[in-house]
């Protein structure tokens, strides 16, 4: 049985930093390995390029997204009240 069950990735941190610290870099890790599609060909084959600018291998597209993550909770928000604001426009003209 694998003494990192619990940890997984971040069993490589030993007991240093603290646990809070390590399961918050278990968390990113994981998305991070978990092969984000491109929003254009659908291809998960995104790399992180630079902090929060992020490029697809296959059709060369780059976008913005989270630091550390493609996508975060605050972003979709965003996207969201962008559309919602758009669509009004629409409706005054
Ligand atoms: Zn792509």
């Amino acid at each position: 049985m694998s003494k990192t069950k619990k940890v997984g990735i971040t069993g490589r941190y030993g007991a240093r930093y603290g646990t809070t610290i390590r399961k918050r870099v278990k968390k990113i890790e994981d998305q991070l390995h978990s092969n984000p599609k491109c929003p254009k060909c659908f291809t998960p084959a995104i790399k992180r390029k630079s902090t929060g600018i992020w490029y697809c291998k296959k059709c060369g597209c780059e976008f913005t997204g989270g630091s550390y993550q493609m996508e975060t909770q605050r972003g979709i928000e965003s996207k969201r009240i962008t559309k919602r604001k758009q669509r009004e426009l629409e409706i005054e003209e």
